[in-house]
């Protein structure tokens, strides 16, 4: 399916077509990894976010690796979500909508095509999905059968994490379980198990009453990475034989990055012709006018759950930078989903020039954001993050204190630096306080 015209930035150089088109061949006859339906489903789920009534918590590696793509690592980011998602949804009563940033990650933007180290140039780095992270020319020489292996590690990924859904795992009742290797010494950890003590005793009063539902025993779980990469996504963009609309069925939701959102660029011309849900990432120097431009392409028909727009304004410019968009953007169409990324405007490099976020900073971004949502009257609907299971050290401050000094003791991300699991629940913790006030 071939209705992308315009030019794409951030796209590797591959160096073999032939082997490309055979790769496009090879992922256009193998099996869709999610179902149109269920993006139709998740839209319905939006819908609900942009009217108020619940809060969407997306989340996951910056960048995942197929290395990284094991059972301990899935479980690990999908157990913390699920463990974000019930302490925002009791501490916060509000219903939350999980969306992994997962199964599908593999491809990255970057500022700069090569990079230079001794006299040496290669080109970067752009995800598992294009070449490899050392810096050999072996390695970061573009191999499109990488996208073959992206989609393998990405259908490994979605088929655990939908047995995590639905197997039992993600069962109320486990909300202890979740938590079992964790408590000892994290605060967070603590706070959350006194959380859990309480979730049990209700969950214990309901079935004393004869209630078992089943939203109890399993989870709706969706998938979504960054549509950058199109000869990944074309081939695997299909029909609808229900109605013949077309979907982008790589995941369920796919968003445009804010180095390629340009509205004459071939993403945002990709996106507009797929039925998925869509986000676009926006930053601080986005104007009122920028969003409702790409609102009109990307979303013409005000389709409820069809646009989220996710800003990355950095704590330092989000008071400033954002109520201006929401204030125009409300005024001119139907809501759209707003969703806070505290993430990408607060990264900076550590003394011993390691990239780093601060935990104060992200959670300034957060507060900022629901600020500027309550000052208009507007819904904070989600918050958008990049995060980990393991006990990493990428960004500095949160429960245990981690000092720059402290970041080269476990620093594993392949890209940007991302909350370790007792952060991401202390976020969580922040982010139901300031839902309920
Ligand atoms: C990302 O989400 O990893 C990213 C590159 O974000 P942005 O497009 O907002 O810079
Ligand atoms: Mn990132």
């Amino acid at each position: 399916m071939n209705f992308v015209s315009l030019p794409a930035l951030q796209q590797p150089q591959w160096p073999d077509r032939d082997r490309l088109d055979a790769v496009a061949r090879s992922l256009e006859a193998l099996p869709p990894l999610v179902l149109a339906a269920e993006c139709d489903q998740l839209k319905g789920r939006l819908a609900a976010v942009a009217r108020g009534e619940a809060f969407l918590l997306q989340g996951g590696d910056c960048a995942e690796t197929f290395a990284g793509s094991t059972a301990d690592s899935i479980r690990g980011k999908f157990q913390t979500l699920l463990q974000m998602a019930v302490v925002l949804t009791y501490a916060a009563s509000v219903p939350v909508v999980k969306i992994g940033r997962m199964a599908g990650q593999f491809g990255k933007p970057r500022s700069a095509a090569t990079e230079v180290r001794d006299g040496l140039e290669l080109p970067v780095y752009r995800g598992d999905a294009v070449n490899g992270i050392e810096f050999t020319r072996a390695d970061r020489t573009p191999d499109p059968g990488r996208l073959l292996e992206a989609y393998h590690c990405a259908s490994a990924t979605l088929n655990l994490c939908r047995s995590l859904a639905s197997g039992g795992f993600a069962d109320l009742r486990q909300v202890h379980a979740w938590n079992q290797d964790f408590v000892a010494g994290s605060p967070a950890g603590q706070r959350y198990e006194q959380l859990a003590d309480d979730i049990e005793r209700a969950i214990t009063f309901m079935h004393a009453c004869g209630a078992d539902p089943r939203e109890f025993r399993a989870v709706e779980f969706y998938s979504s990475h960054e549509a950058l990469l199109l000869d990944y996504e074309r081939p695997l963009t299909r029909v609808d034989s229900r109605n013949g609309h077309v979907y982008d069925l790589s995941a369920h939701l796919l968003w445009i990055g804010e180095r390629t959102r340009d509205p004459r660029g071939a993403h945002v011309e990709f996106a507009s012709r797929i039925r998925n849900p869509i986000a676009v990432k926006v930053g601080p120097n986005a104007t009122a006018q920028n969003v409702l431009e790409l609102a009109e392409i990307l979303d013409p028909d005000e389709e409820p759950g069809r646009l989220t727009v996710t800003t990355r304004m950095g704590a330092r410019r989000i008071r400033e930078a954002l109520p201006a968009l929401v204030e125009k953007v409300s005024a001119s169409r139907a809501p759209v989903v707003w969703v806070c990324d505290p993430m990408h405007g607060n990264t900076v490099e550590s003394a011993s020039g390691m990239k780093t976020r601060n935990f104060d900073d992200v959670l300034d971004e957060v507060a900022g954001f629901f600020e500027v949502h309550r000052a208009l009257g507007t819904h904070p609907g989600g918050i958008h993050i990049e995060f980990t299971g393991d006990d990493v050290t990428e960004c500095v401050g949160g429960g245990h204190r981690i000092a720059e000094s402290d970041l080269s003791y476990r620093y594993e991300t392949t890209c940007d630096p991302r909350l370790n699991r007792s952060q991401s629940l202390d976020l969580a913790f922040r982010v139901a306080g300031l839902y309920r006030h």
